[in-house]
């Protein structure tokens, strides 16, 4: 951006919302990109020129007028937790912070959460269970995620063992969104039309307001299970997770040594274990314990429901928080996220360890992706060289593992692109200068030339995050 840009930036915002500072600029053009060493080396210099704190719509609306006019780049910001550089202005320009427009508007008595787009996903839960409602599913960064953020950047989490990933069972009911035209429209985005904006990374819409469906409110109690080796622990967690009569939230585990990354549980994480973490009803905790008992595990730390929760959550270990603890005690690791054959899950486990052996370690989270209970997975992987990480990701592949590179900054590339191109579609129609997070979107410059005319609504596949 020029100068006469940001003099201009200055006339129509107050001094307050404009953030030009250097390190406060560094922090809010960042995610957390750095769990890849291959972003981390790739990103780590971009920059906003200056970022625009909105207060309310009408800011949104003035601020895409005046990056419109000027054809200058805007990225999307909400909690900033994404894990690919998702939010990262590849281009400079302008980082939209939306941080502020974070009210719960209303939560309904049908069980729908009304919300502006930095609405936090922990204050939509505590919100609907006040009223008999939960969160149907939600990313292991509930307490810091924005609505929106999740919804243009996640894919799912905890309570997609019942309910499925994000995109799925028209959780996300409704996405309104503001487009980055001359003049700007407001659309309001409901059943197939959601496929459009959801996941798309702000490439191709400004979601302004988000209705998401609600599941009936269960109180969660919490269970770990400690058995002598990963193959007895997956057994075990198979079998609860394909067991329809448990009510459950969370159905995870860690091959050792995993568990001994998670500094704070420590006290009572055995040693040389595998581990399982569960949220299961309260009133099924002792028939799941007397169950996990039956098989050879130990019961290593039980949490019978109680509200608020207090202190650490197991769920604060699993998803990708499982590479946050392990990354902070060994800074040679990274990740992967893999979806293993519902069918022929052990049989890849097999070729993975005969083939990778310790820098390759099992990190299951099952969940129920169109209907069918998957060993998602986030495994942990040593990093060494980019071949490497290469060779890891064709090898799953050959073997039947999806992979959902989280290595990449590119929405093609990272295992979420939709066969009937419906981002792109909506790409051309809403962002047609391609000023929304330019760069993410790969197949937008070279498809100038045809706009087909609608999206049909194909699911796309989906492993963890
Ligand atoms: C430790 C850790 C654990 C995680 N666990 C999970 C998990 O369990 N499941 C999961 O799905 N994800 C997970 N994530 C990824 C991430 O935390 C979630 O997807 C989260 O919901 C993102 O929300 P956010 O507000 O931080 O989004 P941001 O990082 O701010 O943004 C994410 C993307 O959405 C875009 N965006 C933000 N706001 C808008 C808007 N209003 N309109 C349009 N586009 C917008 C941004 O441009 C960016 O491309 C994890 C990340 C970390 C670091």
């Amino acid at each position: 951006m020029t100068t006469a840009d940001l003099n201009s930036l200055a006339e129509i915002f107050p001094r307050e919302q404009i953030v030009t500072a250097a390190r406060q600029l560094e922090s809010l053009s960042r995610d957390f990109y750095w769990y890849s060493p291959v972003l981390k080396r790739d990103l780590e210099h971009k920059l906003a020129d200056v970022v625009v704190q909105a207060k309310s719509v009408g800011d949104i609306k003035r601020l895409v007028a005046f990056a419109h006019g000027r054809s200058i780049p805007v990225t999307l910001r909400g909690a900033g937790t994404g894990n690919y550089g998702q939010c990262i202005p590849t281009h400079g320009g302008i980082v939209l912070d939306l941080a502020a427009l974070d009210r719960i508007l209303e939560i309904t008595s049908d069980g729908t959460a009304i919300c502006e787009p930095a609405a936090r996903l922990g204050a939509i839960e505590s919100a609907a269970r006040r009223v008999g409602w939960e969160l149907r599913c939600y990313p292991s960064t509930v307490q810091k995620a924005s609505v929106a953020g999740f919804c243009a950047g996640g894919s799912g989490g905890i309570g997609s063992i019942m309910w499925g990933g994000l995109r799925e069972n028209g959780t996300v009911h409704a996405l309104t969104i503001i487009t980055m035209e001359a003049e700007p429209r407001e659309l309001r985005l409901t059943g197939p039309e959601i496929f459009k904006v959801l996941h798309a990374w702000g490439t191709n819409g400004i979601i302004i307001g988000v209705e998401l469906k609600l599941a009936p409110r269960t109180n969660w109690a919490q269970l770990a299970v400690a058995h002598d080796s990963f193959a007895k622990s997956f057994d075990f967690i198979e079998a609860i997770a394909l067991n329809e009569s448990f009510k459950k939230r969370l159905v995870t585990n860690f091959e050792w040594p995993l568990p001994g990354y998670f500094a704070p549980l420590q006290k009572w994480v055995p040693p040389g274990r595998a581990l399982a973490f569960f949220e299961v009803a309260d009133d099924q905790l002792e028939r799941l314990t007397n169950a996990a008992v039956s098989t050879g595990g130990s019961p290593v730390f039980v949490a019978p429901f109680t509200e608020p929760r207090r202190g650490p959550q197991l769920s604060d270990y699993t998803w990708n928080h499982t590479t946050l603890w392990a990354l902070k005690a060994d800074p040679s690791l990274t990740y992967l996220q893999c979806g293993f054959s519902p069918s022929h899950a052990r049989d890849q486990f097999r070729q993975i360890k005969a083939r990778f052996g310790d820098e390759f370690l099992f990190h299951i989270e099952m969940t129920k992706w169109d209907g069918v209970v998957t060993p998602g997975s986030i495994p942990v992987v040593r990093y060494s060289t980019d071949e490497r990480l290469q060779e890891m990701i064709r090898f799953c592949g050959e073997i039947g593992v999806g992979v959902a590179n989280p290595h990449v900054n590119f929405l093609e590339g990272s295992g979420r692109w939709r066969p009937d191109d419906a981002k792109l579609v909506a790409k051309q129609q809403y962002d047609p200068r391609g000023l929304l997070n330019p760069g993410k979107m790969r197949g937008f410059a070279a498809s100038l030339e045809q706009v087909p005319e609608t999206a049909a609504a194909v699911p796309e596949t989906t492993v963890p995050q």
